[in-house]
């Protein structure tokens, strides 16, 4: 009778904390939703973060992704910290939150570079990658977390992912948003997408896209038998993508040309 209970207070609570979003039917969240929950995992992932202290990269990063934003012509609440850690890696919630990791900055070598990682990462939040994954990886939870309820109630707990587990024990609709983004991977399309958006940008920017490609190889390079950062992930082979970024180079020079201010390939980074 207790095992029951329990496992009618996890299915309640469950369809509770999802209802706040649209995601029982075929609805994504909206932006509005969406950000809100961004902002959350956003304040939760930054309490929990040392940040970095060198004065230099900071300012760096607030210049390039100041730049970044206003080339994409979004209106979002944009805010940006870098956080110390070796992880080779950056990233953009939905609504503008960034986070860029001190790991990254050596593999750059260019300021330049940090622009098309912004670029990239910025792309996938203005192109709203972030709603579809979300409101499919919700579903799946819902019914990862009922049939966990289930499995509690029968006196075992088969939480078969990380995912499901982390949601079940905690069941905040904010922690979703946090597993949802940090676990999911954007599709190959989505990849593509944001490369593509991503040197537009950063060539509006004022920063010279052929440094992109340069950049991936770099980031190649670097990444041999680590796990991928995050746009490194989930892609065609290297050799396509960079064919991509080539192809894309003539429009991507027109905007560039059209730059009111052009930086080149901006300073270096130590
Ligand atoms: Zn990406």
């Amino acid at each position: 009778m207790k095992k029951i209970s329990l496992f009618l207070f996890i299915l309640l609570f469950t369809l509770v904390s999802c209802s706040s979003l649209k995601i029982s039917g075929t609805n994504e969240p909206s932006d509005e939703e969406i950000n809100a929950e961004a902002l959350k995992a956003y304040t939760d992932v930054k309490s929990k973060s040392k940040f970095s202290t060198n004065k230099e990269w900071n300012e760096l990063v607030q210049r390039v992704v100041k730049r970044i934003a206003l080339a994409s012509g979004e209106n979002f609440q944009w805010e940006a910290v870098v956080i110390e850690s070796p992880e080779v890696n950056a990233w953009c919630m939905p609504g503008g939150k960034i986070a860029v990791y001190t790991g990254i900055m050596p593999v750059l070598k260019t300021e330049a570079a940090l622009a098309a990682v912004l670029g990239h990462e910025v792309a996938h939040a203005t192109l709203r990658h972030g709603k579809q994954r979300y409101a499919r990886a919700m579903k799946e939870n819902i019914i990862g977390m009922v049939v966990g309820g289930a499995v509690i109630a029968g006196g075992q707990f088969l939480c078969k992912t990380e995912t499901c587990k982390k949601l079940s024990a905690l069941g905040g609709v904010a922690t979703g948003f946090a597993v949802t983004f940090f676990d999911r991977k954007f599709s190959r399309g989505d990849e593509s997408a944001a490369d593509k958006q991503g040197q537009l940008y950063m060539a509006k920017a004022g920063y010279d896209p052929s440094e992109a490609p340069r950049l991936w190889d770099r980031m190649n390079a670097n990444h041999s038998g680590k796990a991928p950062p995050e746009f490194m992930s989930t892609h065609p082979s290297d050799e396509n993508r960079k064919a991509a970024l080539n192809e894309w180079m003539p429009e991507a020079y027109q905007l560039y040309s059209q730059a009111p201010h052009k930086y080149g390939l901006g300073v270096n980074i130590n």
